[in-house]
């Protein structure tokens, strides 16, 4: 055979719970503290942007919660997603490795993003909400979110990062398809807007500032919620039922993965599709390698402190535990939006802390050079952040080449490329560059790290 394999589940095979890696932990994960008083905060302190039901998620420690039917229901429209065994790949390579991939493009707003967003706006519409506001860099959590709120009737406000919605007409156009309102941001809607343009009228924007704009909006007005796109716990929670495919997908096969790799922005895709193999190891199965791939322009888990930070820049948010670069580091640009954040989630961070998964930094050529020869042996254009985790599954299996080993290697395709052509025009022109961070930047950003006693 010299095609692509597909192990492709039911719709009765969705997963019915999402699984808490929480509860098989071997050390507790830290509090989040309150930036006042830092001290742990308690569910009342989150009511302002969050519904009950998620902040219970957000502070869970049982194993497994039930996924609603009504949420399982439209999950159907795509999902289980396939896992594909990448045999052109394999041979391109000539590797005796066996190379599979979780394709989550397949999703309307094609991405894993739905799998949480839907969720959340559903949380939200049972507990009697009506508007939602978040943040978008690139657009493709922005896009998730305006197609879950267009199902249950929410309205979605989208904060965009300035330069994002200048460059990338598309994903707006996208957003406005499905009904969101999208503003760019820094903009003069809120304080925290306002105060940035005063100091930089013509500000491009960062997704710091932009969930600063969202949060105070949504702190402000009672009848406004805040939803985030990765980073925290509920987050990870819901993205798990990747993983969960994956593992009966994989008995389906009759294979079983060696190595589990995913680029890494806040860390969601990576939870996803990681957590629950980890689950299986922390239960007493057998151990596997785990790696978290990110940008070398962001390398949040590989430069970046393990501290206490604020979520976003103008210190609105409460202070979380995370691998960190400081909140006011704004990284150069590059094409995977979706990886240019600060801190990476609490959970991913301190999963890295205790020695259990492995990080790797690339630049962006050498990760598009992968995606181009994935697309040219298996069909699919990867999103500018899922080539993160091509170039290392690519990587992976030269190593087994070269050593001779017949491992088998998982990555999450995260999503497709189709709205991320420009950046492809970029590298086929020759004008992508590797730009590193500035490390003078970067020292400053963690000078200003908020200071808190031993947790
Ligand atoms: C947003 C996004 C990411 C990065 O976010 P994580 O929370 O780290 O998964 C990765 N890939 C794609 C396609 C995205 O849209």
């Amino acid at each position: 055979m010299s095609g692509q394999v597909k192990y492709m589940l039911d719709e009765t095979q969705i997963p019915k719970f999402w699984y808490n890696i929480v509860a098989d932990l071997p050390v507790a994960p830290h509090p989040v503290l309150h930036p006042g008083t830092k001290q742990p905060v308690g569910p009342s302190d989150l009511e302002p942007l969050f519904p009950m039901e998620l902040i219970l998620q957000e502070v869970a420690t049982e194993r497994q919660i039930e996924i609603p039917e009504p949420v399982r229901d439209i999950f159907r429209m795509w999902r289980p997603s396939p896992l594909v065994r990448a045999r052109r790949l394999e041979q391109d390579l000539d590797t005796p490795a066996k190379i599979y991939f979780k394709y989550e493009g397949v999703s309307p707003a094609g991405s894993h993003k739905p799998n949480t967003a839907v969720p959340q706006a559903w949380y939200n519409m049972q507990a009697g909400i009506k508007k939602l506001t978040t943040e978008t860099g690139a657009g493709q959590w922005g896009s998730s979110l305006a197609f879950a709120g267009s199902l249950f009737g929410l309205d979605v406000t989208v904060f965009q990062v300035r330069v994002s919605y200048d460059q990338k007409p598309y994903r707006r156009a996208l957003m406005e398809t499905y009904g969101a309102r999208c503003i760019p941001s820094p903009s003069s809607e809120t304080d925290s807007g306002r105060a940035v343009l005063a100091e930089h009228p013509h500000s491009p924007g960062s997704l710091g500032i932009a969930i600063s704009e969202a949060v105070e909006v949504a702190a402000k007005n009672p009848d406004v919620k805040y939803a985030l796109g990765s980073v925290l716990n509920h987050v990870m929670l819901h993205q798990t039922i990747i993983g969960q495919e994956a593992i009966q997908q994989f008995e389906l096969a009759g294979d079983d993965p060696d190595v589990v790799i995913a680029c890494a922005g806040g860390g969601s895709n990576f939870a996803g599709l990681s957590f629950p193999f980890l689950g299986l190891q922390l239960r007493g199965g057998r151990k596997r390698r785990v790696i978290a791939v990110e940008p070398a322009a962001c390398p949040t888990l590989t430069r970046g402190k393990f501290a206490y930070d604020f979520g976003d820049t103008s210190h609105l948010t409460p202070l979380v535990k995370m691998h960190t670069l400081g909140s006011t580091f704004i990284p150069p640009g590059f094409h995977a939006g979706g990886l240019r954040y600060h801190g990476m989630g609490p959970l991913v961070s301190h999963l890295y802390d205790l020695g259990l998964i492995e990080a790797r930094a690339y630049h962006q050529i050498p990760c598009f050079e992968a995606g181009v020869q994935f697309a040219r042996a298996e069909g699919i254009v990867p999103a500018p952040e899922s080539t993160h985790a091509v170039r290392c599954a690519i990587d992976e299996a030269l190593r087994c080449k070269a050593e001779g080993k017949a491992e088998t290697i998982v990555f999450n395709l995260s999503g497709h490329g189709h709205f991320d052509m420009g950046a492809y025009i970029s590298y086929f022109s020759g004008k992508l560059v590797d730009q590193d961070y500035d490390e003078g930047e970067l020292a400053m950003a963690l000078a200003g790290l908020p200071s808190v006693a031993a947790q």
